[in-house]
């Protein structure tokens, strides 16, 4: 590490809450102490910094979080921080409390604010990518995700037993947003007969199709795993259509909703956090800045908040085709 001059660094989480936010702003505050560094929590997010939240957090203020979902300095969405004039009140706050560098931990809306703020001040900054959809580039995996996932696989199988019992076709809305991760990866950890996701230009007669064939093999039950940013149409819409084409069919649907948002982090994302947290507070205080830390190949890897923002995570095409495998 070399000699840096930072004297406080502020750590916020911004956007969309994500399990593993909390131990990610554990790593930040115990990095900053093991470096002599003070650090400032700020409470939701840009609009905390816009009206001066601001607390010290030692290592211990930052005790028995590890664990747990959402994230303990609150988050927020900031139409304020969209303005000029919203930033300059943040930087007021900066100044106001001696922050000289940020760590900003949320999903690419909160990156375009911290590089807006970046251009507009010169406040080094590093992203932290937190967000249950894994749709940031330059990151194998976001915090969060790894959870979401186990927690959508284990509704997933939850519901089976209802359509095993009744012989029914479930379609189940995951989240993920414009993105098929969570869909993908707990359609395929739930064995669902169908996975659809925005990134696959799908059409309903795909769908007919497969269900068609899974008929006839012998099949009495269906899981149709649906991502919410699907552009066939919606889990209900899908299944008037797919009543429409088989009046026999027994069909029921479930939006899993916020329960994929909460719950104790995994051990995956409590270990990606506790990295990516150590991984920031130490390119901070090696004169880096405007720069998202993020994990590939299980290695720690810089990229320039330009690109994180401008990039696409891309879904892995080949799930696809091992989910159509093991479907038959
Ligand atoms: P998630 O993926 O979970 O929704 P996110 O970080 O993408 O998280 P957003 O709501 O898109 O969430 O962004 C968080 C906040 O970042 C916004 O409320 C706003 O304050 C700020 N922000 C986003 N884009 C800009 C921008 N272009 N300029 C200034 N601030 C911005």
């Amino acid at each position: 590490m070399s000699d840096h001059s930072l004297k406080k660094i502020g750590v916020l989480t911004s956007g969309g809450d994500s399990p593993g936010m909390n131990a990610a702003i554990r790593a930040v505050v115990r990095t900053c102490a093991y470096y002599k560094t003070e650090c400032a929590g700020i409470s939701r997010g840009f609009e905390g910094l816009i009206h001066n939240e601001v607390r010290e957090l030692g290592p211990r203020s930052v005790r028995h979080i590890i664990n747990r979902g959402g994230t303990f300095l609150k988050t927020a969405r900031s139409e304020r921080f969209r303005t000029k004039e919203g930033r300059e009140d943040a930087y007021q706050t900066l100044i106001k409390n001696d922050i000289d560098g940020l760590i900003i931990i949320g999903g690419d809306g909160s990156f375009r604010g911290a590089k807006a703020f970046y251009e507009d001040f010169g406040i080094p900054f590093i992203g932290i990518p937190g967000t249950i959809d894994n749709d940031i580039f330059g990151t194998d995996y976001t915090i969060g995700y790894d959870t979401a996932l186990n927690t959508a696989m284990e509704a997933i199988d939850r519901i089976r037993d209802s359509a095993t019992s009744h012989n029914r076709v479930f379609f189940i809305e995951v989240m993920g947003r414009d993105a098929g991760f969570i869909a993908l990866g707990s359609g395929i950890a739930s064995g669902a007969q169908e996975i659809l996701v925005p990134e696959r230009k799908d059409s309903i007669d795909d769908l007919f199709k497969s269900l068609e064939e899974s008929e006839q093999s012998g099949k009495k039950s269906s899981i149709i795993v649906v991502s919410e940013g699907e552009e066939i149409g919606n889990v209900y819409e899908l299944a008037k259509a797919t009543k429409e084409k088989f009046p026999k069919y027994d069909i029921r649907v479930s939006v899993l909703g916020y329960i994929q948002r909460g719950g104790n982090p995994s051990c995956m994302d409590r270990i990606l956090a506790s990295r990516l947290g150590v991984a920031a507070v130490e390119a901070i205080l090696d004169g880096k800045t405007d720069i998202m830390v993020g994990m590939r190949s299980n290695k720690i890897v810089h990229t320039i908040i330009a690109e994180a923002i401008r990039k696409q995570n891309e879904i892995d095409i080949e799930l696809l085709r091992i989910s159509k495998i093991l479907a038959i």
